[in-house]
């Protein structure tokens, strides 16, 4: 139950978080007021460094892989996105 304390311990590390879809390591990201609405309690934002995924990793209150979707909403990731 301590894996989020420990994921903040090792920031720096080599503990970022992975994009299921290019599986390769995301990258510390600050989204503007404008690009995304971000959950209460949003700590960190990792993101693709695929440019053109829409695939974001919050760290915090609603810890999670999210997506990126029209008019800066992120939706939970599903694991079953087929666009
Ligand atoms: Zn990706």
């Amino acid at each position: 139950m301590n894996t989020a304390m420990m994921a903040l311990n090792s920031m720096g590390d080599t503990n970022f978080p992975i994009c299921p879809k290019h599986d390769t390591f995301m990258v510390e990201y600050s989204f503007e007021p404008w690009e995304a609405i971000l959950p209460q309690g949003t700590l960190d934002v990792f993101r693709c460094p695929n440019l053109d995924c829409s695939i974001v990793y919050v760290t915090g209150a609603a810890e999670g892989l999210y997506t990126l979707e029209p008019r800066c909403t992120l939706k939970p990731y599903s694991g079953s996105d087929h666009s």
